[in-house]
């Protein structure tokens, strides 16, 4: 069968539907479907995501011809239902081309509006409408945009003006006008001559006349957006494969400018920010909908109730509010009517919050998008749980609408209350993104990481500020409402954000900020509440999140539904604590060397680095001893009733030895011996690959009384707990080996200690032994090393490391630039390569179980806390999962999520 790469839609009719999403994208797929259920969508078509493939592979001419006759029968069925004529003198059919991928990228790719005017048929635009200053107010656009983003005119620095912004301001100029809307008829005119003219001057050729030329031209740059810079950073933020393509939909244009009977909106059923069930939104009168997200007029509200809201925030008085800024709900009660009738079956039908882009035409409403609106963690947990409760999805589905990585938004700190209290208020916007955020003030953002912790603040921002914003810790925006491109970019990032802030005077050639008399420079510290709406001046004090109700239900789900349990990666009792708040279901990883470093401890541990001989070493070592028995007493009774693994000392040692003079000459006092003894015995111990050096269990094999006295800290601590009537069972754990001999050797030393404190102490604890795989050569070998051991636990930081043969120290001289070329998708230490390392992973899980056929079986590489790699670990049978305290409840989610669609 031919290949179908056109599907049309219009008048209730559609070609595709809503799980089509991967071929005609989220926009697409969902202007079917709206078709389908009976909501006013103007006719058009899309082209598939696959040409956006083919288009890469083959180039314009040969996507051309394939598109061709679908193309033109696509525009005919468009014609045939608007009764217009596409190139026509006097009756011309205008339309839109705009991006839409399978996960929506907000911005980032291309749109051309009011396509098809020429010379010819902006007469007959202006005839038909009856106004001809809509008309060529259009045209100007037009030939703006194309110029833009088709004919590559847009400049690629921030320094550039972008051309026709700058002929329109010397129009303006001239004519001593502010506002665009000010211009007559004839500036109009007299723009798009000028806009022509710098078009032919800068690409050598005339702006295309021929509406065909001027669809094929924009149909090619929308798919050359897939591969623009703001696309490809959001891609890699959202880990969106750069195979999906975009797709393309050509649509009529309908005008939100047609007059005061006109207007252009975004809405979303329930609050984007908080969750709250609420209908909100934002429209203008008299505007095209580029207008309502640039932020440069101020939108007004769609609902009284909304507005009012807005209205206290920005300190509006009610008369100016109901005069100047009345609501759709007021202003257009007809219109409202139905826009409410609309997003309420939406939202029934997709059974998810949902963000609306509409257009009023002369009075008549038309939705142009529907998506599944983009929100904040704590919005997105809240409203999973409300639909719950509403019954409109049941506890599975609630949770599978949990994006793990997004919890950690609610995990973040919020202002102290007294601390807040007593702050210095400084100016009030939307709050359009919740949070909190202390930093000092930048004004661009390619300087967003000059200070740690910064501040964005601009008058407003645009696509290009993606990358700052992302780094940024808080945005502040001048202008804008709450769905401009500050607000809903920020929302998408759980970032905090304060938009339309109007007492912010931003002078970004001085690089100062005015509020009221104080005057803010770039570097002085500002604060932010993304969920009042609050400016700070200052630093103002944060403290930890209560984790309410929906959290903890989320949570309880989360319990119901999962098979692997989630542990934590945790060195001291506090960690510990935290990680059980959470639902640590015990410990995968007590890095014991963490200990090392606390107080005087360092340098009892030198001394016995340091030490010449065993009986220098153990001497030291008695000294140990102590703390870390005492330790282990902590982190077990902290999580009584669960294991706890405790790792054996695995760092090369010459990471505890003193490296600067002064240190160095004290432990030689301490030690006695000469700074020269000291310092050939610190060089002794450097070595040219540390990672692979003299590390791991190849320190226990090399000085087994280090082995001995950890063995013994761990046991003694089991039974002075088991004393105080607390049971526990330590799992002792052999880092780094690669040879069952290896591992043999420790376990041996570590059972005989073992047997030595229960003569010693005439009594007994469980405990177990077992080693971690982080050798490729541990886990080709897996079946032989679980003959000794008696769990395994995946160290995917150093299989990783060894796997790819990248050093982990190292690697950030080079990931950075294969993940921007593509030779990488992701960074290998954060999400776990399941193709190659994988592959170790699964075949050692395998070959352990064939000897032991109930082999405990863990991760505790940083991947543990990564949703992928959980479900990678799932889907090879892993009884658990560890990971650092704060990750703990995204793990949990993404484990039950994991099993959930395994076993559904
Ligand atoms: C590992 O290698 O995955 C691991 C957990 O150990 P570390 O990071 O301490 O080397
Ligand atoms: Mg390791």
């Amino acid at each position: 069968m031919a290949v179908k790469r056109v599907y049309t839609f219009g008048n209730g009719q559609a070609e595709g539907k809503a799980d089509m999403k991967n071929l005609l994208g989220g926009k697409g797929a969902n202007l079917a479907e709206m078709n389908l259920i009976g909501v006013p969508v103007p006719p058009g078509f899309t082209i598939t995501t696959d040409v956006c493939i083919e288009y890469n592979d083959i180039g314009k001419d040969a996507v051309v011809d394939l598109l061709k006759s679908d193309v033109e029968a696509a525009i005919k069925n468009i014609e045939a239902l608007t009764e217009t004529s596409f190139g026509d003198k006097t009756n011309p059919l205008l339309v839109s081309v705009r991006s839409g991928a399978r996960a929506s990228m907000p911005g980032m790719m291309d749109t051309v509006l009011n396509l098809g005017l020429n010379d010819d048929s902006v007469a007959g635009i202006a005839i038909k409408s009856g106004n001809e200053r809509f008309a060529w107010d259009s045209y100007r656009r037009f030939v703006q945009m194309y110029g833009d983003v088709v004919l590559g005119m847009k400049p690629e620095s921030k320094e550039e003006i972008d051309p026709f912004e700058r002929i329109m301001e010397e129009v303006k100029e001239q004519r001593g006008v502010d506002l665009d809307t000010d211009l007559e008829v004839e500036d109009l005119k007299e723009l798009v001559k000028l806009f022509k003219a710098a078009v032919k001057e800068q690409t050598g050729h005339g702006f295309p006349e021929s509406a065909w030329e001027q669809l094929w031209g924009a149909i090619m740059a929308v798919f050359d957006s897939w591969n623009n810079d703001r696309a490809i950073l959001y891609r890699r933020m959202e880990s969106i494969p750069d195979e999906w393509g975009t797709a393309v939909n050509v649509q009529a244009m309908v005008y939100g400018n047609m007059g005061d009977n006109s207007a252009t909106g975004v809405a979303f059923t329930r609050d984007a920010g908080t969750g709250e069930n609420v209908f909100n939104g934002e429209y203008l009168i008299n505007a095209q909908g580029e207008d309502v997200v640039a932020g440069i007029r101020t939108p007004q509200q769609i609902t009284k109730e909304g507005s009012l809201r807005w209205a206290e925030l920005q300190g509006v008085l009610e008369e100016d509010r109901a005069m100047m800024y009345p609501s759709l709900e007021e202003a257009m009660p007809v219109v409202y009517g139905e826009l409410n009738a609309v997003q309420d079956k939406l939202e029934k039908h997709y059974k998810d919050m949902q963000d609306l882009e509409f257009t009023v035409q002369d009075g008549k409403l038309w939705l142009l998008q529907t998506r599944n609106g983009k929100r904040t963690g704590a919005a997105m947990v809240k409203i999973a749980m409300d639909l719950y409760r509403e019954k409109v999805i049941d506890d599975k589905l609630a949770l599978m609408r949990v994006e793990p990585n997004k919890l950690d938004e609610l995990l973040h700190p919020v202002f102290d209350m007294d601390a807040i209290g007593s702050a210095n208020e400084l100016a009030k916007g939307l709050p359009a993104s919740p949070g909190a955020a202390s930093g000092q003030i930048i004004f661009f953002a390619d300087e967003a990481n000059k200070y740690p912790d910064t501040i964005l603040v601009r008058i407003e921002t645009s696509p290009e500020d993606l990358e700052g914003m992302l780094v940024a810790k808080g945005i502040l925006t001048a202008r804008g409402g709450m769905t401009s491109h500050a607000a809903v970019v920020a929302r998408g990032m759980g970032k905090c954000c304060v938009s339309g802030a109007g007492a912010l005077k931003i002078d970004y050639k001085e690089r100062v900020l005015r509020i009221g008399g104080n005057i803010y420079k770039e570097g002085d510290w500002i604060s932010l509440n993304g969920s009042t709406g609050k400016v700070y001046d200052g630093r103002v004090k944060t403290r930890q999140p209560d984790l309410d109700g929906d959290f903890a239900s989320i949570m309880d789900f989360s319990a119901k539904y999962t098979r692997m349990n989630v542990r934590t990666n945790a060195d001291t009792p506090k960690d510990a604590k935290t990680a059980r708040e959470f639902g640590a279901e015990g410990i995968g990883l007590c890095r014991t060397e963490h200990m090392f470093f606390e107080g005087e401890r360092i340098k009892t541990v030198r001394e016995m680095i340091l030490s010449s001989d065993e009986k220098g070493r153990r001497a030291a070592l008695d000294k140990l001893l102590p703390f870390q028995r005492e330790d282990f007493e902590g982190i077990l009774e902290a999580m009584k009733g669960y294991a706890v693994t405790i790792r054996l000392l695995d760092p090369p040692l010459h990471e505890f030895v003193p490296h600067t003079e002064a240190a160095q000459q004290e432990m030689a006092k301490e030690m006695g011996i000469s700074l020269a003894e000291v310092k050939t015995k610190v060089s002794d111990l450097s070595e040219f690959n540390p990672m692979l050096g003299h590390r791991g269990c190849r320190l226990g094999n090399t000085y087994p009384e280090i082995t001995e006295m950890q063995a013994r800290a761990i046991i003694e601590a089991a039974l002075n707990l088991k004393a105080k009537g607390i049971t526990t069972v330590p799992e002792i754990m052999v880092p780094l080996i690669g040879t069952v001999e290896e591992l043999k050797m420790q376990s041996d030393i570590i059972h005989q200690t073992a047997e030595i404190i229960f003569a010693e102490r005439g009594d007994k604890v469980e405990y177990m032994v077992g080693t971690m795989i982080e050798i490729p050569r541990a886990a080709l070998t897996a079946d032989k090393v679980a003959e000794v051991a008696e769990f395994f636990s995946f160290g995917t930081n150093d299989l990783t490391q060894m796997a790819f043969g990248y050093s982990r120290d190292d690697a950030n001289k080079f990931l950075p630039i294969y993940l921007e070329k593509g030779i990488l998708k992701h960074d290998p230490f954060q999400v776990l390569d399941q193709t190659g390392v994988g592959q170790l992973v699964e075949m050692g899980t395998q070959r352990g179980r064939s000897t032991k056929p109930d082999l405990k079986v863990g991760i505790c590489g940083e991947h543990g806390g990564e949703p992928s790699s959980v479900e990678f670990c799932d889907s090879v049978g892993m009884n658990y999962v560890s990971c650092s305290p704060f990750r703990v409840p995204i793990a949990r989610v993404a484990a039950a999520q994991a099993n959930i669609k395994k076993n559904g």
